[in-house]
């Protein structure tokens, strides 16, 4: 267990409370094994993020193990691509499964021998129902269910008849295999589940060998028992699946991982279902999986993400027993409050405005020293140039101040960070009125922006010098959804009647220092007073240099949470 928890005395979540009692009791030999499975059926999104920091993270604490498995069987959704996207986002978020990743597909010979065994022991069955047929005898949550006719079948004959499946004699959806259990129960899961269905598709990891795959159902508790795992955690709506998990369990007398559940991840103004993701990107509403707008783990990264801040998110987020949703706000304080500490500054105008310094000499450009990061010292400075003309951003300046304004007027003086103190002295407008151009005059005593005598400059702008700026794309994202829970619809639309058509602002006029050309892609920076940025992955790829904004400055979220 955590040893800083245990100092701070902070009390242990429900998962975590009933691992720490197993481990004090010696429930299997006190040892902690747990697994992150995801379908390779699409990218990993933040929800997943909740989960592997779960998994791993009580693996590390407990002193356990951690496996990674692709629960590979439904080769119908699943790729390849996906498997190895799924590894690399892991990896990106700072985990590590060693030598231990598994498939559901390692076991599918292992699976047909448990079928063959339940059937032995007259406790599965091959069922010629239609998958409709079988819906109405199913029953519903006030009515119980028919007794298949198929159900009394043979040993020999259902034996012959699963053989003859998984070559391939019989068409899909002509039969399944089904456990026999108990068409009266409560829960529906309970009445004779498939647990193989026949499906003529080629398998990413096993080819063409078989022609029936394994349920969920009967894939996972039975992965989660040959890999030896004690705890096996998942998500609520797997809560009525638990006792099918302990009956197969239970019937082929395999080891037991205690199966518990616990809440989703929800965060408003976004989708995390990988269906409906999938969605987005195949009809064109996104630039891919990775596209900086969705809650995918690509595209977060895409956006500058840090993975410490997802980290310390799923952190913060904790683990409920309830479904509830969680505000992008927390996220967003999340990453700044990383940024803010890392991430190195940079000057830039998102809408330039033309500063003339008129008193300065006109073929003069200074190297001025720039602080790099206030909060860590130890990164230094860097040089920027300045010069006669340089750019402030427009939103810096007002004609008509009010009283309490503190940035650039006519007549006030303020000062241009790292550089000098200026007075704005006129006003330049075109034809149209429009404010084209300020000529100020700067006080050559005060170089660096420190105080030269005892004066008082409320105002601090950032700027940038006309001789080496640069001009990057600048792409501002806002919610990808403009309601707080997009599957909340009228009557005969979907959740995409709630994208929000603005998500995206791109920027083409404005001016950045130049030693933002040298950074990666990914590497995170503040464009001071403005926000927190990195360059765009794939543009970089194209040559081309873009800059996503990854959050703006503004932290919403810690002001309505403090008091
Ligand atoms: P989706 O609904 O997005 O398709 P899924 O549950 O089908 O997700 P899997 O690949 O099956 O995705 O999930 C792998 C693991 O991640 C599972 O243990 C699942 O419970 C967990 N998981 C998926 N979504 C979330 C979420 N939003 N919050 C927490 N855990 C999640
Ligand atoms: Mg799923």
């Amino acid at each position: 267990m955590n040893m800083e928890e245990k100092e701070l005395g902070k009390s242990l979540d429900f998962i975590r409370t009933i691992i720490s009692e197993d481990v004090t009791s010696q429930k299997n030999d006190g040892r902690v094994h747990t697994r992150f499975p995801p379908e390779p059926n699409g990218y990993l999104h933040l929800g997943h993020a909740k989960s592997i920091c779960l998994n791993f993270g009580i693996a590390e604490e407990f002193n356990g193990l951690c496996n990674l498995r692709l629960d590979d069987t439904n080769p119908s959704a699943e790729k390849a691509e996906y498997a190895l996207a799924i590894q690399g986002d892991l990896r990106w978020l700072g985990f590590d499964w060693e030598d231990r990743l598994f498939h559901a597909s390692d076991n599918f010979q292992q699976l047909y021998e448990w079928a063959i065994q339940l059937i032995k022991d007259h406790k599965a069955y091959v069922c010629d129902l239609t998958f409709e047929e079988m819906r109405e005898y199913r029953g519903t949550l006030t009515e119980p269910g028919k007794n298949s006719p198929y159900r009394n079948r043979e040993v020999s004959e259902n034996i012959d008849l699963l053989e003859r499946m998984k070559k391939g004699e019989f068409e899909e959806g002509t039969k399944t295999l089904r456990v026999k259990i108990d068409m009266n129960s409560p829960n529906l899961n309970m009445r004779d589940p498939v647990i193989y269905r026949i499906m003529h598709r080629e398998h990413p990891e096993t080819g063409d060998k078989w022609k029936i795959y394994p349920s969920y159902d009967f894939a996972h508790g039975q992965s989660d028992s040959l890999e030896g795992i004690t705890h096996s955690l998942c998500t609520l709506e797997f809560e009525h699946h638990r006792p099918l998990y302990d009956w197969f369990c239970k019937n082929l007398g395999i080891h037991h991982p205690q199966q518990i559940e616990f809440a989703r991840l929800n965060l408003n103004y976004t989708v995390m279902s990988k269906r409906k993701m999938l969605r987005l990107v195949e009809e064109g509403h996104v630039d891919g999986w990775d596209d900086p707008r969705m809650a995918t783990l690509s595209g977060m990264r895409r956006r500058g993400f840090t993975p410490s801040s997802i980290r310390s998110f799923c952190d913060k987020v904790g683990l409920a027993k309830r479904e509830n949703i969680i505000e992008m706000e927390l996220l967003e304080f999340c990453l700044r409050e990383d940024l803010n500490k890392s991430a190195h500054r940079r000057l830039g105008v998102l809408d330039p405005l033309k500063v003339t310094i008129s008193n300065y000499p006109e073929s003069k450009v200074e190297e001025l020293d720039a602080i790099n990061n206030p909060e860590d010292p130890t990164t230094g400075t860097r040089k920027v140039s300045f010069s006669r003309e340089v750019f402030i951003d427009r939103n810096d300046f007002m004609e008509d101040p009010p009283k309490k304004y503190f940035r650039m007027a006519v007549g006030k003086e303020v000062r241009l960070k790292y550089a000098y103190y200026i007075t704005c002295q006129k006003v330049i407008k075109d034809e149209d009125g429009k404010i084209i151009e300020l000529i100020c005059e700067y006080d050559p005593e005060s170089r660096g922006g420190g105080t030269p005598d005892q004066r008082k400059v409320k105002g601090t702008i950032q700027w940038v010098d006309s001789t080496t700026a640069i001009n990057p794309e600048i792409r501002l994202y806002d919610r990808l959804f403009k309601v707080p829970n997009p599957d909340e619809v009228e009557e005969g639309k979907d959740f995409l009647s709630n994208l929000n058509s603005d998500s995206l602002t791109s920027l083409s006029d404005a001016l950045v220092e130049k030693s933002i050309e040298e950074l990666q892609a990914g590497e995170p920076f503040q464009l001071e007073r403005i926000g927190y940025f990195t360059l765009d992955t794939k543009a970089q790829e194209m040559g081309k240099l873009v800059l996503n904004r990854s959050v703006a400055m503004r932290d919403s979220w810690a002001k309505k949470h403090s008091k």
